[in-house]
């Protein structure tokens, strides 16, 4: 077979179609503007079909009504590609197209196309079963059976022209159409390729500019090559001027200041310096004129873009915040700290801070003194173990120990040292710091020098004691002095009855009188020396456990005689068991001496005093009953004051002296017991004296 001029012709006008065809699938089926036709096989088989028809247009015309041409490529290919439904209005169109030719090739013509189209739609559910699988391949043999597919229909129902139409066309048939197929395919899967590398380019830079443009921080960018500027809304917002404002007075037109208030001359600002030397600057404060607001404080990063393989920046990316309020509060802030650190080391007391583990963070001048440095830094890090001696540290720490625990410590008494390095007392109050989940971080304390005033509390107190001694030494001296002045009245009057007397009888009187008045001043001196002695506390000693039971017996009996002489009869209820108590036997005696001798004075001749003792656990009772004269209530809350007598023993002058209760209290008192009295007048009294048994008496009991 020959391929003379005119099928060149053809083929070069068929291969440019081809091209075209994918320059218009490119252009007019993923043209972003025409979104919503985008995978529409309607349109697509439309503009395949057109195509198609195109070509059976520049067909050669082998024979007449036979063409060649290269609508089974378009034809398979817009099956392949867009599927059966594409396929089946693009060989319509063809098919109705070659009908219209008419000619003897028009039957075999037809059935070509759609077996074409047939193939076409093979491979698209092939491609959608198995992806780009053995695509090439694929292609190829389609291509091989497209062109066969071509050949066999008019061989078969062209006749004998139809025949011969095959036989001259099957060489290039054969070569033309796989080719067609496999460059077509080639060619839209380039193109489609790329079209969707564009749209993800365009979605990007889609994201980045929505990203950009609702970003609270301002941006601009510039690019050194073309000038051009732009900036988003923040950018406008933050600098106060419009985006036209922006391009135009970029930089060189806003006055730039430092932190420092110096200038911040334009070469030196971020995005200059990120242009000139290719580095990125970041967090660089900078100051600007805004047209409304005055000076404002902006944050500014900018950062150089390159161009692969370029070494020099193409542009500029700037991004800033106004940090205008955040430096004012930060002023503020310092301004503050500084006005309570003036504070704080202004006062005397010693204020600190701990942390968790009981390190010194914060310290105020007065406690920097007593730590021993100079400033709060020195001392930040350390545990008063580190600063305070030895017999100071530990306690510290324990109380810092319980506030880290959560409690908190408010006005203990401590010893510390004062700023001259002193022993002295402190008040102090340690709380718990804690985070904003509650948990204990740490310790603020605060101490106060309370020595001065300790001195003075205590000064009050000793002479408010000292003052309640000289009233107590006051109103004894007046007792003392009264009952003192009663003998010694009688003592003068008695000397001067004897001295004018000469009647043997009326002498040896009034000399009876005065015996018994110095007798009598005698026991009241006695007395008063002996509360004296007791009321120093050191002169009853009572280390040594005694027995009661013979003590108490002889008391008894030493009694005997003023019984007797009274007509009392004296009940004593003996136990054989020994009473072991730590006494002063000499002193027990005298108070219960004291005890038995009221209760004999106070009595009426045929009246009885019962003695009688009571082991309980741990105390020893001793109880003295009378059928005496007894007393009122208001009597009984004086008997232990010194001197004092009710007036019916008065009356009775029994010769006592007031003294007799207010020892024998002080006494058992001293060991460690209890005296009190029941009565009431006319029935007797009871007086029940308690003494602690001696530990081993205790032991034997239990
Ligand atoms: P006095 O030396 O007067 O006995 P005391 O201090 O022993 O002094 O007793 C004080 C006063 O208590 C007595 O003067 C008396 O009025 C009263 N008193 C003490 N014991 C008894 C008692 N057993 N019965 C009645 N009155 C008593």
């Amino acid at each position: 077979m020959m391929l003379n001029s005119s099928i060149l012709i053809s083929l070069a006008q068929n291969v440019a179609l081809l091209l075209s065809l994918t320059y218009l699938y490119g252009l007019v089926l993923h043209n972003p503007r025409l979104a919503r036709f985008n995978r529409s096989h309607l349109l697509e088989g439309l503009t395949f079909g057109l195509f198609g028809v195109l070509a059976v247009m520049t067909a050669i015309e082998v024979y007449p009504g036979f063409f060649l041409d290269a609508r089974a490529i378009v034809v398979v290919v817009t099956g392949a590609f867009s599927g059966p439904v594409a396929a089946l209005l693009a060989s319509g169109m063809i098919a109705l197209y070659r009908m219209m030719l008419g000619g003897g090739g028009v039957l075999s013509g037809v059935v070509a196309v759609m077996g074409a189209a047939a193939l076409g739609t093979a491979v698209y559910y092939y491609r959608q079963r198995y992806g780009n699988r053995n695509e090439r391949a694929v292609f190829l043999i389609v291509g091989g059976i497209a062109a066969i597919n071509a050949l066999v229909w008019p061989w078969a129902i062209g006749g004998s022209v139809g025949r011969q139409f095959a036989y001259k066309a099957a060489l290039p048939m054969l070569v033309l159409v796989p080719a067609g197929i496999y460059f077509l395919r080639l060619l839209l899967s380039y193109r489609l390729r790329q079209l969707q590398m564009e749209q993800a380019l365009r979605d990007s830079e889609e994201r980045y500019r929505t990203v950009i443009a609702a970003m609270s921080e301002g941006f601009i960018y510039r690019s050194v090559e073309d000038g051009t500027v732009s900036c988003n809304a923040s950018a406008e917002t933050i600098l106060g001027l419009s985006a036209a404002q922006i391009q135009h007075w970029i930089d060189e037109n806003w006055r730039g200041l430092r932190e420092d208030g110096t200038e911040f001359a334009a070469p030196d600002r971020p995005a200059a310096v990120a242009l000139r030397t290719g580095q990125p600057q970041l967090n660089v404060t900078m100051g600007i004129q805004h047209p409304e607001k005055g000076l404002i404080w902006l944050l500014v990063n900018s950062s150089p873009l390159f161009r692969a393989g370029s070494s020099q920046p193409y542009a500029v990316m700037s991004t800033f915040t106004d940090i205008t309020e955040r430096r004012q509060a930060q002023t503020e802030l310092l301004r503050e700290r500084d006005t309570l650190r003036t504070l704080i080391d202004n006062i005397p007391d010693y204020i600190f801070i701990k942390d968790a583990q009981g390190r010194f963070v914060v310290s105020n001048a007065a406690h920097n003194q007593i730590a021993g440095v100079q400033r709060m830094d020195e001392l930040v890090g350390k545990t008063a173990f580190d600063v305070f001696p030895p017999h100071l540290a530990p306690q510290f720490n324990e109380d810092d120990q319980m506030v880290l625990q959560g409690q908190a410590l408010v006005n203990i008494e401590r010893t510390s040292i004062d700023l001259q390095g002193k022993p002295c007392f402190v008040l102090t109050t340690k709380v718990p710091l804690r985070d904003a989940a509650g948990q204990v971080v740490g310790l603020v304390g605060i101490s106060r020098n309370i020595t001065h005033r300790k001195k003075l509390e205590e000064q009050t107190l000793q002479l408010a004691a000292e003052r309640q001694r000289a009233a107590v030494l006051h109103r004894f001296i007046t007792d003392i002095s009264h009952d003192f002045r009663t003998p010694l009245s009688i003592l003068s009057t008695s000397t001067e009855l004897l001295r004018k007397h000469t009647d043997p009888d009326k002498r040896e009187k009034h000399l009876r009188r005065i015996e018994e008045q110095i007798t009598r001043v005698t026991t009241l001196l006695d007395a008063v020396v002996e509360m004296a002695d007791l009321e120093r506390n050191v002169v009853v000693r009572h280390d040594d456990p005694i027995n009661l039971q013979p003590l108490l017996t002889e008391t008894i009996k030493d009694c005997e005689p003023l019984a007797k002489n009274k007509g009392v009869k004296l009940l004593w209820q003996q136990t054989s068991m020994p009473i072991m108590v730590n006494a002063d036997a000499h002193h027990i005696r005298r108070a219960v001496h004291n005890l038995l001798e009221n209760a004999i004075q106070y009595n009426a001749a045929g009246g009885w005093v019962m003695i009688s003792t009571q082991n309980l656990a741990t105390h020893l009772v001793i109880e003295i009953r009378d059928s005496g004269i007894g007393m009122t209530e208001a009597e009984q809350q004086h008997i232990f004051e010194h001197f004092y007598r009710a007036d019916e023993a008065r009356s009775m002058d029994t010769g006592g002296t007031g003294l007799g209760l207010p020892i024998a209290r002080k006494i058992v008192e001293a060991h460690g017991g209890t005296i009190s009295v029941e009565s009431q007048p006319g029935q007797g009294s009871t007086f029940t004296v308690t003494l602690p048994l001696s530990d081993e008496r205790v032991a034997e009991a239990v």
